[in-house]
């Protein structure tokens, strides 16, 4: 299959601190694995505050996204944010990010296959654990909210992070891992997937 064909997309994934300590690694890994998602790369380590701001600060958008769908929560609440510029709040937020990503080991993951992108953020589920869907892994195994996080002045406890768009995880698949470490390999139930012909099944 050709180097494009879509079954070759990537997504960065990160099991945050919490993820590790809450022993959540077996489980969060088991519902991308199910999917027929191919793992590719995986590490465990502690990041530098340093490595987790070149993380966040690829897109030149995040800070201002970050903030504005901050300010978007707390209005469908009937809220105020506690900020009003989102860029202003973009900047807050990274800077407890930054504390909380390098407070203790995390796991960081390449997964492959058909828009990975999409599957993954499907199965992750939206960033605040109150409001994101039931059968998520940020809905289903915490339970976090923007306003507990504002108030202790700390970044939302969400378990993963996961990439937004595929031009997005290339440039953080290269943060996180050196060329040679995503490694290259068959998996053999691939074939069911993605095979046109499937003519190797009959005896
Ligand atoms: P996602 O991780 O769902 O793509 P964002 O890229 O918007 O979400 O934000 C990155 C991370 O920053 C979130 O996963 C969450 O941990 C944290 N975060 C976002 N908004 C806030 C906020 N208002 N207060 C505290 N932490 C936040
Ligand atoms: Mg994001």
């Amino acid at each position: 299959m050709n180097k494009n064909h879509k079954s070759k997309e990537k997504s960065l994934v990160l099991i945050k601190p919490d993820g590790v300590q809450r022993s959540l690694i077996g489980e969060i890994v088991k519902r991308y694995e199910r999917t027929g998602l191919k793992l590719v790369a995986l590490k465990f380590f502690i990041p530098t505050p340093k490595l987790v701001e070149k993380h966040y600060l690829i897109d030149d958008r995040w800070l201002e996204s970050v903030g504005g769908k901050t300010i978007e929560s707390y209005k469908e609440k009937g809220q105020k944010a506690p900020f009003s510029n989102p860029i202003q709040g973009g900047k807050w937020v990274l800077e407890k990010l930054k504390k909380f990503l390098s407070s203790g080991p995390i796991i960081a993951m390449v997964w492959q296959g058909n828009e990975a992108v999409g599957i993954v953020r499907k199965i992750t589920g939206g960033t605040e654990p109150l409001s994101s869907d039931v059968g998520t892994i940020r809905g289903d195994l915490t339970l976090d909210s923007y306003p507990l996080a504002d108030t202790d002045a700390r970044a939302i406890r969400n378990l993963v992070h996961a990439s937004g768009s595929p031009q997005e995880a290339a440039k953080e698949i290269r943060v996180w891992f050196k060329p040679n470490e995503i490694v290259k390999y068959r998996l053999i139930p691939e074939a069911i997937l993605y095979d046109v012909n499937l003519d190797g099944i009959k005896e």
